[in-house]
């Protein structure tokens, strides 16, 4: 695979202070397949001057203009999108078809939304005898996660650019080199020097120098749970703005009026899709007693299909965590009926679809994140019970509700702790909010939303 051997800093690749790189694997034949540098404090540091050095030009730049260089980004996006689709494929390990119809085309429709809305978003509003401005925060360090490589980048990037910001991304250590197309794209379509950096590095290396550095104004991050609370509190101490997202336990909830087969099926695709690695996936389905037993069998028979389908997980310490959880869920007592902790392949990071039954919300894989191609299912009596269940963990990302018909669906939605709910399968929406409740984050991302997180307010009064 093609990789640069510097960092993207003030609009070229230049050599990083530090000597040390990582080695990118592939995950489904464990081979290294390409070396990018590992950034220290000094890089970070030379980023974040350039980043600040070119703020205050970005931010004074016109909306219109910030729009038409985000527009111009789209399309360098979906020229390059098979390039794109292949290098996902090669450093996460996901299923080409997937990695086109995911993971290059939904960042391209994110660019799109923020072209869209940088162009139209009022930046300047009356309220009564004053005039507000919504201005750029400032110099935005993004650090981001490896399962969705391009989609989290182009989620704080392009709302952060729209917002006047200017950036510094420290991307995962094992998703690097879609990092380095992403800052390619960045460079062909225009973006002015500085704007936007790159340092590939370590997190407790790259990513702290970049969450410590007093040139920060706004820390954007996305991954676990135990970094995220580091985050914060390094922000916190040096009163800079934080954007946390921190993964879910979801629950998909099948009212007894619904479509069992479809809410079913639909669920367990939701759960295999990326190999389990997914924040929002809906990890926890909860069905009434009295279909427990058909919903079982529909589940172990649409794991199965996915059996020669999913991709490994990244590296070998993910596909251990999830081993670990699916051996815990079987000593703590939980039915398994598909998968199970054995290596499908003798080589790369695979793990089987698996589902477990009989799971009881106090279970830890009823609890904590696996990420992995794990679902559990959990009975239960009444709707009020179901409720309970449903909200019954410390995340709040996602969820699903199936019924009969929409407004029962909905009336149970309402009363979830969670930030986003699909009703009866409803679609992705790249405009609509996305983020936590409760232990899931903090702030939202994306359509207009995600831009408010880039930008504070002045008033002016007359
Ligand atoms: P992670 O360590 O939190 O990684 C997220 C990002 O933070 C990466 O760029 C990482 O760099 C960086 N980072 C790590 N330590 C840091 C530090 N001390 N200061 C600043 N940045 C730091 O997550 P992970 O280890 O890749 O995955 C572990 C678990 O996190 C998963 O099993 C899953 O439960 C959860 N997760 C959630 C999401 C999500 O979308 N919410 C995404 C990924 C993972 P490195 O790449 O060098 O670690
Ligand atoms: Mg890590």
């Amino acid at each position: 695979m093609k990789a640069h051997d510097g960092i993207y800093l003030d609009g070229a690749w230049r050599p990083a202070a530090s000597r040390d790189v990582i080695e990118v694997v592939d995950p489904a034949d464990e081979r290294v397949i390409a070396q990018v540098p590992a950034g220290g404090a000094e890089d970070v540091d030379a980023a974040v001057r350039a980043a600040r050095a070119a703020l205050p030009a970005w931010a004074a730049t016109p909306p219109a203009e910030r729009a038409a260089r985000l527009a111009a980004l789209r399309d360098v996006l979906a020229a390059r999108k098979d390039e794109i689709a292949e290098t996902v494929t090669a450093e996460l390990g996901s299923p080409l078809a997937f990695s086109q119809a995911v993971h290059a085309a939904v960042p391209i429709a994110v660019a799109a939304s923020y072209a869209d809305l940088a162009a139209r978003h009022p930046f300047e509003e009356q309220v009564g005898n004053s005039t507000v401005l919504h201005e750029p925060v400032g110099v935005v360090a993004a650090i981001t996660p490896w399962n969705y490589p391009l989609h989290q980048i182009v989620a704080k990037v392009a709302p952060a650019l729209a917002a006047g910001c200017t950036v510094v991304l420290k991307p995962a250590e094992d998703t690097p080199l879609t990092a380095q197309l992403f800052a390619e794209a960045v460079h062909e379509a225009g973006v002015p020097a500085g704007v936007f950096n790159l340092v590939t590095g370590l997190g407790p290396v790259a990513g702290q120098a970049l969450a410590e550095h007093p040139g920060v104004d706004l820390v954007s991050f996305t991954g676990s749970t135990a970094v995220g609370r580091r985050i914060a509190a390094v922000a916190g101490a040096a009163i800079k703005k934080v954007a946390l997202e921190l993964g879910g336990k979801s629950a998909n909830v099948i009212l007894p009026s619904a479509d069992l087969a479809r809410a079913v099926n639909v669920g367990v695709a939701n759960v295999m899709s990326n190999s389990g690695q997914t924040c929002s996936a809906w990890t926890r389905m909860l069905v009434h007693r009295d279909r427990y037993d058909e919903a079982v069998t529909l589940a172990a028979a649409a794991a199965a299909k996915y059996a020669d389908r999913i991709g490994p997980l990244v590296n070998a310490a993910q596909r251990d965590r999830v081993r670990g959880y699916i051996e815990k869920g079987v000593a703590e007592g939980a039915r398994l009926v598909a998968g199970g902790p054995e290596s499908p392949r003798e080589r790369g990071w695979f793990v089987a679809p698996t589902v477990f039954a009989d799971v009881t919300p106090d279970m830890t894989i009823a609890q904590e994140e696996i990420f992995g191609p794990v679902l559990s299912i959990l009975r239960y009596e009444d709707e009020e019970d179901a409720l309970r269940i449903a909200n019954g963990t410390v995340y709040g990302l996602a969820g699903a509700v199936w019924a009969g018909e929409e407004p029962e669906a909905v009336a149970f939605a309402r009363r979830m702790d969670t930030g986003q709910v699909d009703i009866n399968g409803g679609r992705f929406n790249p405009l609509a909010p996305f983020g936590g409740y409760k232990q899931s984050g903090v702030g939202r991302e994306l359509g207009a939303h995600g831009l408010a997180e880039y930008l504070q307010t002045k008033s002016l009064q007359f």
